[in-house]
Formats: structure tokens, C-alpha cells, sequence
């Protein structure tokens, strides 16, 4: 046995030197990237479940690299976060994201409101690192400023390693956050160490159930009575849910059943590019 663990740990150290230069490699691309702005958002629709009415756009990064092609997130933001390169990232997304939703709101806001529709919203996503950095709520505001989008119009997606956090500053930073008047949505709630009491402390507006919750709908009667149950508390606070990775249409049924209001999948639209988006937008307003 030791003969062999030791012939694997010949085989496997090119590959993990490998994986530490690439390592190396991202942080040092990633610094160039973001001092260029190199990086593009995609953004996914959010839909009335209901009606299919377009509702809103989560803002998801993209990194075109020369060699690796479009790299996705899930490979560099966990880096981002560790070395602090998510704080100027961060405030990039912020400030695109909210330019971009000015342009759907010159593109849409009139027609919506002659249909009873509120602008289109964006949502962008915050993480535990970003929000802990002094700076934070500053670029929320200068997002808010440039662009000019009422402030009602930007929702910021925290995870629950940013709400575990309950010191002073967190605390505060998130009533001036709700005072702004920004939207406040618990992404992938269900998944780690996620509570309701969350809603009580905190000024949450939205609340988006996790993917592996929508898989299972169809499948275990628990499950949906789950999905069902976190709805209807949630309804109850005024709080609005969106079911996340919605791929089939039972699901959906499923969910406009429960009463669940907001939904995003696959099953509606992959993330667009900003193009893709603008053109989804003028296929979803009517005059
Ligand atoms: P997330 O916030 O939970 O975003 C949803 C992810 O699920 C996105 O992956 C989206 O493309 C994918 N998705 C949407 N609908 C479906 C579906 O029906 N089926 C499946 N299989 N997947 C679906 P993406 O774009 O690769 O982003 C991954 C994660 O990276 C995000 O998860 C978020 O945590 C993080 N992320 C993305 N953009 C940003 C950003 O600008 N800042 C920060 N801090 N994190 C970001
Ligand atoms: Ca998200
Ligand atoms: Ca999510
Ligand atoms: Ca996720």
C-alpha cells in the first residue's frame, strides 16, 4: 500500500505544481484584468412566474481570457475573495451593472408603467469580503449616483456568510443599506448555516431558494412541502421569493402552485450578454 501511495504522489505532484502556477497565474492575470476592466456581465433573466413578465436581470461576471476562453466565475471569484481583488471587482460589477440598468430603464419604463409595470430591476452579487470593506456602502451610493436608477431598482444578493456576521459595523452598514432603499436578497438560501431569524434581523426584501431545492419538487413530497412552507413565511413577512434554477416546466407548475411569485432558469433564458438582454427586453414589453 505504501508503494503505491507513494507511486500516486509521483503521478499527481505535476499536476498539483501545475494547478499551483495556474493559481499564481490567475492572481496575477486577475490584477491586469481588473486594472483593464477586462471583464463583461452577463445578465439572466428573473420572471413573474404568473404572468412570464420580466421582473428583473441578476448581473453574473464573465472573464474573457486569451487562452482559457470565457472563464467563468466559480473558478476566480473564491480567489478574488481571498486576496481582497473582490473589492475593486466588486465596485466594478456595481458600477456596470447599475449603468446598464439605466439603459433598459430608457429603453422600458414607460411602456411597463402604462402596463402597471415598476422598472426593471438588477440584481448584483455581493460578497462576504466586498461587504466587509469600509468602502462598500460609498460604491453603493456612486453606483446609485452615476447611474441615476432609483434606488429601488438595485438589488444586492448577500449569502448568509455575509449575514452571519453580527457585529456592530455589519449591523449598521445594513440599515443604511435598507435607508438607501436598495433591495436586500439572501442568495442560495436554504444551503449552509441559513436561518429565518435572518429576516427579522436584518432588512431583507427578497429571498432566493437554492437550486437543489427546485431539483427535488417534483420528486419528494418533503421537498415541496419545504419550498412550500418557506414560501408562505415568507409571503407573510413581505418578504418576495425566487425560486432559482428552474430547467422544466413541471417545476414551474409546481411553483406557480405554492403560490411562489419569481422564478429564474434555464427553462426562461441562460444569462445573455448585454445585447442578448436589451432585445429579450423588447421582446418582453409591449407598447
Ligand atoms: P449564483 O449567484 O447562485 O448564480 C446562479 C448561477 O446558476 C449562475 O452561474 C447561473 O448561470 C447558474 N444558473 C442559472 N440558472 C440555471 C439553471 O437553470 N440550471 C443550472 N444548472 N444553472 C443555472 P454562474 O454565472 O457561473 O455564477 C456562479 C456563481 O458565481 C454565482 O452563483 C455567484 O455566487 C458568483 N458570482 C457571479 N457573478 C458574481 C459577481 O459579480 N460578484 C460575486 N461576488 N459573485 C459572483
Ligand atoms: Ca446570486
Ligand atoms: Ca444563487
Ligand atoms: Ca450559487
Amino acid at each position: 500500500a505504501k508503494a503505491a501511495g507513494k507511486r500516486q504522489w509521483c503521478l499527481y505532484q505535476p499536476a498539483l505544481q501545475a494547478g499551483l502556477m495556474a493559481r499564481h497565474e490567475l492572481n496575477e492575470n486577475l490584477d491586469t484584468a481588473i486594472a483593464e476592466s477586462a471583464f463583461r456581465l452577463y445578465y439572466q433573466p428573473i420572471v413573474d412566474l404568473q404572468s412570464g413578465d420580466l421582473v428583473a436581470f441578476e448581473a453574473l461576471v464573465r472573464w474573457p481570457h486569451d487562452r482559457r476562453g470565457m472563464v467563468l466565475p466559480d473558478e476566480f471569484i473564491a480567489l478574488a475573495e481571498e486576496s481582497g481583488q473582490i473589492v475593486p471587482l466588486g465596485a466594478w460589477v456595481l458600477e456596470r451593472a447599475t449603468q446598464e440598468a439605466a439603459a433598459w430603464h430608457a429603453l422600458s419604463t414607460p411602456a411597463r408603467a402604462t402596463s402597471g409595470l415598476p422598472p426593471l430591476r438588477v440584481n448584483v452579487n455581493v460578497s462576504a469580503r466586498q461587504f466587509r470593506d469600509a468602502g462598500f456602502v460609498d460604491v453603493v451610493r456612486d453606483a446609485l449616483r452615476t447611474s441615476g436608477i432609483p434606488p429601488e431598482s438595485l438589488v444586492l444578493e448577500l449569502t448568509e456568510s455575509v449575514l452571519m456576521r453580527r457585529d456592530d459595523r455589519a449591523r449598521t452598514d445594513m440599515r443604511t443599506l435598507g435607508e438607501l432603499g436598495v433591495g436586500i436578497a439572501i442568495d442560495d438560501f436554504g444551503t449552509g448555516y441559513s436561518s429565518l431569524s435572518y429576516l427579522r434581523e436584518f432588512p431583507i426584501s427578497v429571498l432566493k431558494i437554492d437550486k437543489s431545492f427546485i431539483d427535488g419538487l417534483g420528486l419528494s413530497q418533503q421537498q415541496y412541502a419545504l419550498v412550500e412552507g418557506i414560501t408562505r413565511i415568507a409571503d407573510t413577512l413581505g418578504v418576495q421569493v425566487i425560486a432559482e434554477g428552474i430547467e422544466h416546466p413541471e417545476q414551474r407548475d409546481l411553483l406557480t402552485t405554492m403560490g411562489c411569485p419569481l422564478g429564474q432558469g434555464y427553462l426562461f433564458a441562460h444569462p445573455l450578454t448585454p445585447d442578448q438582454a436589451q432585445s429579450f427586453i423588447t421582446h418582453h414589453t409591449t407598447p
